[in-house]
């Protein structure tokens, strides 16, 4: 690479900004561009419920100073990328900026909200939860207003952007309803589908819960643990309801929000996030000759480079293979900056390749706490679940995914359970350390090895009682069952590890 090469970043999200931040801390006279349609500074998206529950502000959830840019020389455009003319390098944008010119470009613009396939899907009173603008509508339509302070500048867009984006805010129903929202929804039973009922409970109101599945997050968890959680959002005075296939949005004449048909019945409601989930947010480059996946997504290889040698994609919006052979959006937040990192390297001349490494995540459903590592829920043929229940001052529920042991796998030969290797954790109710569970995994340990030293992945707090698993059920055989729906084919085993 020449001494000088103008990088441009589109998205200042985690991806964007870890490759900006990495690339300056090399190469200190490179111009760096970053383009954002969404907001002036970077923001964890996964701390939005916080901010629509009153309980941080915008600022709060920044992870940087927002001296940030300035103080790494970095050039920041507050505007929509409309395309990208490969052949003059440029990036085109909305409103009167001119095209930026670039000698490599890094796309970073991560997902949009999946709209609802259905009549009424685009009413007043019908929105998402994925975008900046989405979290100031909700917190209009629950509040009547920011739960908090907002964002300097969070329309500053709108002059350089197209009501296509979903950076555009939605209307809200708050005028025309007269109040705020009395009666909401939330159809998709995932992890977005669950911080907007949170974000209602918080608010004290008893949200109705539109489940397509046979039980809330079968992607995640399996009908034991769903039920737990269900039960304690219907104590919350969440209205749960399950296998309902939404038919229709209904509205009034002013095209606002009535209620919600499903194959079950009609539901009286005034506002409905729709968390069906993501997309790849890059229907703004459909011409722009950067290959795309038949979903939206940008195909890049183990450097995160694109088609194209100087345009490379990382985050939400790239799309790479997996271990089980399909190519696929990762979708996450330490995976997307991960990835910027990979693509800030590769830009910088250096050898680098992406792993994905093994799964893991945690978060907090209503008030249990949720921690998973590894293969779980994901139907490998052969495998087995390990499950314990705790009913005592502290509920919590273990499950261990298992598979049969083989000669390198490790474990007392002597003990009980020693023929099962462990590939998967899934906990609630209690804190546990997702780094120590992950190791276990890579170590090939036993499951009756893992249940020896449990305690050692605790991360429970110094007044929580511990957790004591009866001898009966530390003896009790992983049973081979489906996590998953009955119908959820099996796959093969992983072998990258
Ligand atoms: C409510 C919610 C909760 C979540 N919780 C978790 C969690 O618990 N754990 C987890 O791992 N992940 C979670 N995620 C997912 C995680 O937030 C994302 O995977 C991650 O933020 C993706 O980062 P990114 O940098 O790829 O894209 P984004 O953060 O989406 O950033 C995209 C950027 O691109 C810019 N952009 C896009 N299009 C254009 C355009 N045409 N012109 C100009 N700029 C553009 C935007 O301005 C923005 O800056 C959650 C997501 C949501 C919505």
């Amino acid at each position: 690479m020449g001494p000088s090469s103008r990088i441009v970043i589109i998205g200042n999200g985690v991806a964007g900004m870890e490759a900006a931040l990495l690339i300056r801390a090399r190469e200190p006279q490179w111009p760096i561009t970053i383009i954002s349609e969404e907001s002036d500074h970077f923001f964890s998206r996964t701390a939005m419920m916080w901010v629509c529950c009153g309980q941080m502000n915008h600022q709060d959830i920044e992870p940087l100073q927002r001296d940030a840019y300035a103080n790494a020389n970095l050039t920041r455009i507050r505007a929509r990328a409309l395309g990208i003319d490969r052949s003059a390098q440029q990036v085109l944008l909305a409103g009167d900026h001119p095209p930026v010119p670039y000698d490599q470009l890094l796309i970073a613009c991560g997902s949009r909200p999946r709209p609802g396939p259905w009549k009424g899907s685009q009413a007043t009173g019908v929105g998402h939860f994925v975008t900046m603008q989405d979290l100031e509508w909700l917190e209009d339509e629950i509040h009547g207003g920011p739960a908090s302070t907002r964002a300097p500048r969070h329309d500053a867009h709108l002059r350089a952007s197209n009501p296509e984006s979903p950076y555009f805010k939605r209307g809200t129903a708050l005028e025309s309803r007269g109040s705020t929202s009395s009666q909401p929804a939330v159809i998709g039973g995932g992890l977005i589908g669950i911080e907007a009922i949170e974000i209602m409970v918080a608010a004290k109101r008893t949200p109705h819960f539109f489940i397509r599945d046979e039980w809330f997050w079968p992607i995640a968890l399996d009908t034991r643990e769903s039920r737990w959680i269900g039960e304690r959002m219907e104590q919350h005075g969440v209205q749960v309801h399950l296998e309902h296939e939404i038919e229709e949005l209904v509205t009034d004449d002013n095209h606002r929000l009535t209620g919600i048909r499903t194959n079950q019945g009609e539901f009286g409601a005034d506002l409905a996030v729709v968390a069906i989930g993501v997309m790849p947010n890059t229907d703004w480059m459909a011409n722009s000759g950067v290959e795309l996946h038949p979903r939206g997504g940008i195909p890049v290889n183990g450097s995160q480079a694109t088609n194209d040698p100087n345009i490379f994609a990382a985050g939400d919006c790239a799309v790479l293979p997996w271990w089980d052979g399909t190519q696929r959006p990762e979708q996450l937040w330490y995976t997307s900056r991960d990835q910027g990192r990979v693509a800030a390297r590769s830009m910088l001349g250096e050898k680098a390749t992406y792993q994905r490494g093994l799964w893991y995540n945690s978060a907090k459903l209503m008030d249990i706490e949720y921690t998973t590592a590894g293969f779980v829920n994901l139907n490998i043929t052969g495998e087995r679940n390990w499950y314990f229940e705790e009913q005592g001052s502290v509920r919590s529920t273990i499950r261990i995914v298992t598979l049969s042991a083989d000669d390198q796998d490790n474990g007392n030969q002597s003990d009980h359970n020693q023929g099962q290797r462990v590939i998967g954790f899934n906990m609630l109710g209690r804190r546990w350390d997702h780094s120590i569970l992950l190791q276990w995994i890579r170590e090939r340990r036993s499951l009756q090895w893992v249940l020896d030293h449990l305690k050692d992945a605790s991360f429970d707090t110094e007044l929580t009682p511990p957790l004591r698993i009866p001898k009966s059920a530390l003896q009790q055989e992983p049973i081979a069952a489906t996590a998953r729906k009955t119908n959820q084919p099996t796959i093969e085993p992983p072998t990258f590890f």
